[in-house]
């Protein structure tokens, strides 16, 4: 059984329906996280398991209980939002405190508590300082602290590291991780950002529009995307349109190319299916393995550092590809003939 289950959920406010039967059963320690574009409907998802908002239908159990009837208080949830939202008049100490104190935690078990929540952020010397005098990334990590010192049976986080700049954001993902592993609690991550959705979850929702599109493992959910939303929103991709020649053998063609993918497709000869490349699958230049070679002129070349990314035309489809720099050999200019290279194998069907 799920240790926190949500099941059949529906929410609307007004006539705009924000979330559309999501279901979504988490295993104890599971780190989930939920992807998807600015009000897709993940805010609310959270608000209701954090008992900030009532479903119009549906239940959220934890343990086996439903915790809708609960008041968010006695859900026993830790949640951190965007903005570090602490409590600029009381020390860190005080804040990461704070749960306890309204708990009625005597003051020695609080201290002691807040002493080693500071060591497991990684800043056991700062219960003296006020958030102001702290850098973005350290008052997040003092929020962590607060949602964790109560022991929560699930930790929600709410866009965390969206307010931090790049280098610290991608720091405090790895941190966040960590700890998460470390304590072994369930978790519910919330962002609108694919990288750090792939790169800390054990499983990512790619919500849409108030649904769940496609629940799955990051490598899952890059590599086998359930529709076009998700191939399109994770990862960058070339979309082509495709016709099933010999569906046994798996057989498309597209514009007089025809690719053998190397698996069988369970439609008919004649069928148009959306098929894609990702940029990694397209080389510059022949290469052992890739049977499909196209000549093609090079459009658009964006030096990336160690990725350097081309869009390609090739017979009037625009082609991504990614190549790996090399400090011998500077990237074709626009405008110049290349060849790229790909196999069938490599194409996902969406
Ligand atoms: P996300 O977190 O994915 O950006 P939200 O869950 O915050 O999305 O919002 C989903 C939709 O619900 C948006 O259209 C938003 O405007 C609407 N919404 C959210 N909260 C409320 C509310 N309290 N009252 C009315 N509309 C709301
Ligand atoms: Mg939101």
């Amino acid at each position: 059984m799920a240790y926190l289950d949500i099941l059949n959920l529906q929410k609307s406010f007004g006539a705009n329906r924000v979330v559309r039967d999501f279901s979504l059963p988490i295993d104890k320690g599971e780190f989930v996280s939920l992807l998807g574009p600015s009000g897709c409907g993940k805010t609310t998802v959270l608000r209701m398991v954090a008992g900030f908002e009532t479903p119009d239908e549906g239940a959220i159990r934890i343990e086996g209980r439903d915790v809708v009837p609960l008041r968010p208080n006695q859900r026993n949830i830790g949640m951190v939002f965007q903005s570090y939202a602490l409590f600029p008049n009381l020390t860190v100490a005080g804040n990461v405190g704070f749960g306890l104190k309204v708990a009625g935690v005597a003051g020695a078990e609080t201290r002691a508590r807040v002493a080693e929540m500071l060591e497991l952020i990684g800043l056991p010397e700062m219960g003296g300082r006020y958030p102001f005098q702290l850098s973005g990334g350290q008052q997040q990590r003092v929020a962590l602290a607060r949602a964790l010192a109560p022991r929560p049976r699930v930790l929600l986080l709410d866009e965390p590291l969206s307010a931090l700049d790049a280098k610290v954001r991608v720091r405090l993902r790895g941190e966040i991780r960590e700890i998460q592993r470390r304590l072994g609690i369930t978790t519910i991550f919330v962002t609108h950002d694919q990288e750090e959705a792939l790169s800390i979850s054990d499983r990512v929702v790619v919500m849409n529009g108030g649904v769940a599109d496609q629940v799955g493992t990051p490598f899952a959910i890059y590599n086998q995307p359930a529709t076009p939303f998700v191939a399109g929103f994770v990862g960058a991709l070339t979309p082509i349109e495709a016709t099933v020649v010999d569906p046994r053998a798996g057989t498309v063609s597209s514009g007089g190319m025809v690719m053998h993918l190397g698996r069988a497709l369970p439609m008919a000869a004649g069928t148009v299916v959306p098929i894609a490349l990702r940029p990694e699958s397209v080389r510059l230049g022949r290469e052992a393995g890739r049977e499909i070679v196209l000549p093609a002129t090079a459009r658009a070349v964006e030096f990336m550092g160690s990725v350097i990314r081309i869009r390609a035309e090739a017979g009037g489809q625009s082609f991504l590809l990614d190549t790996f720099n090399r400090a011998d050999a500077p990237p074709p200019q626009p405008g110049e003939p290349v060849e790229i290279s790909f196999s069938g194998r490599d194409v996902i069907v969406i």
